[in-house]
This record gives C-alpha cells, sequence and structure tokens, in this order.
C-alpha cells in the first residue's frame, strides 16, 4: 500500500527528513546538522555538498527507521531554507562557489545601487519584493562577477543556478531535471509572480543569463524520480519526487491555512507571519512582502509575509546576557508570578525593527522601570514585546489585504509557551491555534507530495488532518487590552532611530 510520504526539510542549520503516514502522523524523522561558514563578518555560506550528504543521510535514516519498504513509499516532497544561491556547472555537477545563504548581506552595496537607481517601484511590482541582499538575485550576480570565468561560462549556457529546492531535485533526479517551483522563484528577485515566468528585464539589470535559470514548476506535479545509484538512497531508486515549496509556504499549507484570510506565526528566533490571500496578488504599503505560496491544480494562492527580526532571542537574551532566567521554559512561568507587567515595556530591536517599521536604527529599550520593577517585570515585558510585535505585523497586513485574520495558528519554538500564547490572544482579541503536530513546515510539503501520488486527493483535505492541540481563546476584558498596546506604541516611538546615521 503506497500510503506513505517523505518530506525532505533543508534548513539553515540542519537537513532533515521525515516520513508521514496517510493521516500526517510522524512516523520517523532523522535530522543531520551541517557547519556554518562565516568567512567574513555579515557574510554566510554553505557546502553545497554539505546541504546534499546532510539531506541523503536523513533520508536515508528516516527511511530505515520506518521498517517501510520503497514499494510503501507514494513519493518525496522538498521544502527547505529559501534565497540560499548554488551555481553548479551543468556537466560535473560541481558547483562554482560555495552556496550563498539568505543571511549574508555581501551584496548590500548593490542592493543600495538598485534602490538608488530607483528600481525599488519596479521590483515591487514585478516581484512583489523589497530591494535586499536576501533575495537570490544580487548573490548570482556576485558569484559571475567574482569567480574566474564563471561569467562566460554562465553565457555559454555551462552552469545553472538554482536555490536549495532546485540543487537537490537536480542531484535526486541525476541531474535531469532542472526545475524550481513558483514559491522558491518569488525569492529571487528575478521572477515576475504574476505571469509566473523570469522578468527579462530584471535579469538584464542584474547580468544573469537566462540560460542558468531552472523551469518554474507548480508546487505538486510529479517533477521527476530518484535516479538510481544516489550513495545512501540507492534502495528509494525510482520513487517519484511530486512536491516543493519554500520553508515558510510549506508551513503555511502545513497548517491548513488555504482559504483566504488565514495566517500563521511562526515564533523562532525571530518570527515569521504569512497570510492566505487567495488568487490576488496584493502590494502591501506597509513593507510586506508578497510572493507565490503555492499552485494546485492549476490555481495559485498568494501569501503576503512580515517578518520580525528578534522574538525567541529576546528570551535568549534573558538567559543568556541577563542571568534572569535559567532556561527558555522558565520565562513564561516567571512572568506569571506577577498579575501584570507593572508598568514595564520592552521594544526587542536588537538589530533593528522589520516589518512595518522598517527602521535599522532602532534598539533595544525597556522603558517604564519605577523603584518597584522586579526581574519577573523585566522578563514579563520581554515576552509581552514579542505579543505586541506580531499585533504590529497583524495590523499592518490586515490593512494590505483588506481581510481580518479569524484566528492565528502558531508554531517554532516559543508556541510552547502557555502565558506567551494567552497574552497574543487578549492581544490580538482572537483564538491563538497551536496543532498538535509541530512539524507543519515538513508536513506542508509532505502533502504537496502526496497530492500528486493519490495519497490525498484535495487541497481541502488537509484540514482534516490538522489537529490543534490547544485553542487560546482571549481573556482579558478588550478595554484593557488596548490600554496596554496603546502604551507599547510609546514605548516603540522610545526604541526608533535610536542609533544615528
Ligand atoms: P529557530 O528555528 O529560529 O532557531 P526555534 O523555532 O527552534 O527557532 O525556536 C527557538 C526559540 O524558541 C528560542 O529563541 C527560544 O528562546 C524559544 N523557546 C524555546 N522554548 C521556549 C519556551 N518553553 N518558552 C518560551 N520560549 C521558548
Amino acid at each position: 500500500m503506497k500510503g506513505y510520504v517523505i518530506a525532505l526539510d533543508q534548513g539553515t542549520t540542519s537537513s532533515r527528513a521525515i516520513v508521514f503516514d496517510a493521516q500526517g502522523a510522524v512516523v520517523s524523522l532523522a535530522q543531520r546538522p551541517f557547519p556554518q561558514i562565516y568567512p567574513r563578518p555579515g557574510w554566510v555560506e554553505h557546502d553545497p555538498y554539505a546541504i546534499l550528504s546532510s539531506q541523503l543521510e536523513a533520508l536515508s535514516e528516516a527511511f530505515a527507521k520506518s521498517g517501510l519498504e520503497a514499494e510503501d513509499i507514494a513519493a518525496i516532497g522538498v521544502t527547505n531554507q529559501r534565497e540560499t544561491t548554488i551555481v553548479w556547472d551543468r556537466q560535473t555537477g560541481k558547483p562554482v562557489y560555495n552556496a550563498i545563504v539568505w543571511q549574508c548581506r555581501r551584496t548590500a552595496g548593490l542592493c543600495d545601487q538598485l534602490s538608488s537607481e530607483g528600481m525599488g517601484a519596479y521590483i515591487r511590482d514585478k516581484t512583489g519584493l523589497l530591494i535586499d541582499a536576501y533575495f537570490s538575485g544580487t548573490k548570482i550576480n556576485w558569484i559571475l562577477e567574482n569567480v574566474p570565468g564563471a561569467r562566460e561560462r554562465a553565457e555559454r549556457g555551462e552552469l545553472l543556478f538554482g536555490t536549495v529546492d532546485s540543487w537537490l531535485i537536480w542531484n535526486l533526479t541525476g541531474g535531469r531535471e532542472h526545475i524550481s517551483d513558483y514559491s522558491n522563484c518569488s525569492r529571487t528577485m528575478l521572477f515576475d509572480i504574476d505571469r509566473l515566468r523570469w522578468d527579462e528585464d530584471l535579469c538584464r539589470v542584474l547580468k544573469v543569463p537566462m540560460l542558468m535559470l531552472p523551469a518554474p514548476v507548480p508546487s505538486s506535479a510529479e517533477y521527476g524520480r530518484v535516479a538510481p545509484g544516489i550513495k545512501g538512497v540507492e534502495a528509494l531508486a525510482g520513487v517519484p519526487i511530486c512536491g516543493s515549496a519554500g520553508d515558510q509556504a510549506a508551513a503555511l499549507l502545513g497548517q491548513g491555512c488555504i482559504r483566504p484570510g488565514e495566517g500563521k506565526n511562526t515564533y523562532g528566533t525571530g518570527c515569521f507571519t504569512l497570510m492566505n490571500t487567495g488568487s490576488r496578488s496584493v502590494r502591501s504599503i506597509s513593507g510586506m512582502l508578497t510572493s507565490v505560496a503555492w499552485c494546485l491544480n492549476g490555481s495559485i494562492t498568494y501569501a503576503l509575509e512580515g517578518s520580525v527580526f528578534n522574538a525567541g532571542s529576546a528570551i535568549q537574551w534573558l538567559r543568556d546576557e541577563m542571568g534572569l532566567i535559567s532556561s527558555a521554559a522558565e520565562s513564561g512561568p516567571t512572568a506569571e508570578t506577577v498579575p501584570d507587567n507593572g508598568g514595564v515595556y520592552m521594544v526587542p530591536a536588537f538589530t533593528g525593527l522589520g516589518a512595518p517599521h522598517w527602521d535599522m536604527y532602532a534598539r533595544g529599550t525597556i522603558v517604564g522601570i519605577t523603584r518597584g520593577t522586579t526581574r519577573a517585570h523585566i522578563v514579563r515585558a520581554a515576552m509581552e514585546g514579542i505579543a505586541y510585535e506580531v499585533r504590529d505585523l497583524l495590523d499592518a497586513m490586515e490593512l494590505d489585504s483588506g481581510t481580518r485574520l479569524p484566528a492565528l495558528r502558531v508554531d517554532g519554538g516559543a508556541s510552547v509557551s502557555d502565558f506567551l500564547m494567552q497574552f497574543q490572544a487578549d492581544i490580538l482579541h482572537r483564538p491563538i491555534d497551536r496543532p498538535a503536530m509541530v512539524e507543519t513546515t515538513a508536513f506542508g510539503a509532505a502533502f504537496l507530495a502526496g497530492l500528486a501520488a493519490g495519497v490525498w486527493s484535495s487541497p481541502e483535505e488537509i484540514t482534516g488532518l490538522r489537529r490543534s492541540e490547544r485553542v487560546f481563546e482571549p481573556q482579558m476584558d478588550a478595554e484593557r487590552a488596548e490600554g496596554y498596546y496603546r502604551q507599547w506604541q510609546r514605548a516603540l516611538q522610545r526604541a526608533l532611530k535610536w542609533e544615528q546615521n
């Protein structure tokens, strides 16, 4: 019975593989970390072979642990760290340079130049993105400009570009398929998200030969099959690869947010909020990004995305730099030892503020301290600060989309905090829904693959597979919550533009 699907979840610090059954339950899981390379301050690279081998090892281990046979596996789906850029030789498969990771700031200068040339409006209109070094386009340009001979080879058609999804699928299919799904294409700053094709003008501006670009494909379709003789996964030869989406899009789907107006927030080191906007590719007026989330049965779903840089990192800071708590798990119970924040507000703008404020010069601030302020008030203020940041994001998103989110689905490390989730429900005046199965990103990829392979028959089926572990209903008096939120906005003003530019 071909009722199982394997998700490859290729992340920034580790590669994971998870085997799911047809009910969406985890059968087995394996994870392999791989090294981060920091050649200079602000530069981040990965060895593309370390990405590949860690992923293959995780796949091999998860499959072995599952006790299943290759015949039981209906399909493989891929989800990945987005934007990370790899350029390799079409013949030998050898990368010409390390993978330039999404976090890498080396192309900030080129981005400033594009902005000063007035490219911002065009790029937003075509790609849904803001000009930033995150996205792949300027990273490809850097490789072609800086690796001797690379530009000439690319122009002769000898080199291929891909984000990590593309690199993995090319290798898994023995070099047969050079593709990338629309959600990953959306993060390159070269892709026209309305016409669903590479934009010739942007490729010209960024000097990227179109010959090297992967074919854009829908998120759920048979792309190819695992080639014979791939080291460690020989047993899986012939299994079809049927789904692919960037990590945030996969998590939106894995959370079952398939209708317009549904959204999720991931509480990790930072926060990523995504809202399904259906077939409308909304352009933001408040610094959100627009991407293709997925394409199913020929119909495109777009998402608005906002991110805050520091969320869970505020809890790490309380633990590691301040020593106010001894573990992240202590943060909620400590905050609950006081009935309220005692008038203390913390804006965790350690590295500036992301959406919707976009102030690189903002810095962290704690205001409202009195002689009666205790450790617990500071811990509570840090956690509340995360919830207020998410409210800022959601308010802006709802303004952009003209839709009100009925409830917020949550995942990520800090979503395990009951205190934070309850406070979030109070500040947003709506339910917070935490799933029982927390592997939402991997499940999104598995679902895309299983849909194309016939394990599931319609996108709606995912809503029946997702179970809530707990729903936090708003409990606080709405007027009181709004009073707190107004104070937060005053605290925020104190943090903005703190550094001199
Ligand atoms: P990332 O993928 O960004 O590394 P994770 O999703 O693993 O992040 O989440 C890690 C974050 O979750 C850390 O910043 C940590 O402070 C926070 N965290 C982990 N456990 C708890 C907890 N019990 N209560 C509050 N925060 C927590």
